[in-house]
């Protein structure tokens, strides 16, 4: 029988679940369509077909509450699947909270990160329709890196531009894409027309996930053959994430708890909506009540501090326009250490959730985030990455309101990713040279200068 406390509760893999949730259906209001950048018309299926296979373009529109995962994707799930989910005990005894804290660590993957749970799917319906290479971005390499191995898994060949300031901090994770097969470039590049007008501006361009986005799909949207993977924002890779959620729900269960606070870290907002979702769907249906909140990075603050606008999903814009909190298609944020929490927008659906006043959400810096992460890691063991370190400055945030109220409060936070590839960031860190940035209220006043009209 598993007891709060137990360092870990687990699943077997018998107990996954087989569905992911689609919480589409289950809102109050729909969040709006995508539009046809030319015509501003509601985007309709063809209009995603030169991108993505139609199995993920009737996903991204779906309004069935579940959706099976296919035997194929299971069976590969399992090589990790269920992760496990730990009381943070050793946090919780150095912070001397009454709160019970309680984290889903999805860093047990190939790629180390939650990346994975969506890259299998994706993978596993382009090659049902005889796709045979993916592109695609990354920041930080988590992405890129659970692509490759996605990629490798089912036989096809993967081309990634990764952000061009990730590339240099982080060298290893072009080796374990190259491990994986396949193969890297620094963005921006001179491959692309997108990629050869931001170098003309800007030679020392650091990148950002917007332009390496550009890259990606100039690449795929000409040839038959050939399409782009994302790897979060849309609606399909969120839902693809539920499984996280899920399972917590099921563990939790195990030990008879139910949450008081959700915390996440958000970059596009598939981690935070994969936690998050199932719990919400609970929470509709009046089963529990928890708190859920987003936490970003004050250098890249698109919830807190960007607009609800139509904007484009990359810089050169080539993309549909999608409602979403954005600092503008072409800002260019900080070369902050959370490589993944650099993209100028959140996920339409969770923007949409934000404006329903289902979550809140609040930006910190990154000094406080690796304090937290140098804490967690002393305590639990666990190098986070530096994204997650966000979430776990918030949950440590949350502890310390519960000690200082006396509340025995149950916080459930992802711990999304480790930082076994982001030691340069720690390093960093430790020699004091990590500076907070401000907001940088001139650049994002720029950026939205720039929001298409609509
Ligand atoms: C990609 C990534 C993120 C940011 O993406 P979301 O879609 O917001 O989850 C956060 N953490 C890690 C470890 C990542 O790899």
């Amino acid at each position: 029988m598993a007891s709060r406390d137990d360092r870990k509760i687990l699943l077997s893999e018998s107990e996954m679940p087989t569905q992911w949730y689609n919480i589409v259906p289950d809102l109050p209001a729909p969040p709006p369509p995508a539009l046809h950048p030319g015509t501003l018309e509601p985007a309709g299926p063809a209009d995603f077909e030169p991108l993505f296979p139609m199995a993920l373009i009737m996903q991204e529109v779906s309004m069935d509450q579940y959706i099976d995962i296919p035997g194929e994707v299971l069976d590969v799930y399992r090589m990790w699947r269920p992760s496990p989910l730990y009381r943070a005990r050793g946090l919780e005894k150095a912070l001397d909270t009454p709160a019970r804290i309680y984290y889903k660590y999805e860093g047990v993957s190939p790629a180390g990160s939650h990346k994975p749970n969506t890259a299998v799917p994706q993978a596993y319906y382009n090659k049902a329709e005889g796709i045979t290479k993916l592109t695609t971005e990354t920041g930080a390499g988590q992405w890129g890196t659970a692509l490759a191995f996605a990629c490798a898994i089912f036989d096809m060949t993967c081309e990634v531009w990764q952000v061009r300031s990730s590339y240099d901090q982080k060298p290893y994770r072009k080796a374990m894409i190259e491990t994986f097969g396949g193969v890297i470039h620094p963005s921006p590049s001179d491959l692309t027309e997108a990629g050869r007008a931001i170098l003309q501006a800007n030679p020392a361009s650091p990148g950002s996930l917007g332009i390496a986005i550009s890259e990606a799909v100039e690449m795929a949207a000409p040839n038959p053959d050939v399409k782009y993977a994302l790897g979060s924002v849309l609606n399909h890779v969120l839902m693809h994430q539920t499984i996280i959620g899920e399972e917590a729900l099921l563990q939790l269960a195990m030990v008879e708890e139910t949450p008081d606070v959700l915390v996440g870290c958000t970059g596009g907002g598939s981690n935070f909506g994969g936690l998050a979702f199932p719990f919400m769907r609970e929470k509709m249906a009046g089963k529990m009540d928890p708190r859920v909140i987003a936490v970003e990075p004050a250098a890249c603050p698109s919830l807190t501090k960007g607009v609800y606008a139509y904007d484009f999903g990359d810089t050169a814009g080539m993309t549909p326009l999608m409602k979403m909190h954005t600092l503008g298609h072409d800002f260019v944020p900080d070369p902050i250490h959370a490589g993944g929490l650099r993209y100028h927008g959140m996920a339409p659906l969770i923007s949409h959730i934000y404006e329903l006043g289902m979550m809140d959400a609040i930006s910190i810096n990154q000094t406080e985030c690796f304090e937290a992460g140098v804490q967690f890691a002393r305590t639990e063991g666990i190098v986070p990455a530096p994204e997650p370190t966000h979430a776990l400055a918030g949950t440590i945030r949350q502890a310390l309101e519960a000690k200082e109220s006396g509340e025995e409060r149950v916080i459930l936070t992802a711990l999304c990713g480790h930082g076994h590839l982001d030691m340069a960031a720690y390093d960093r860190y430790f020699s004091g040279d990590m500076v907070d940035y401000d907001f940088p209220e001139e650049k994002v006043q720029d950026a939205m200068n720039r929001i298409p009209s609509v």
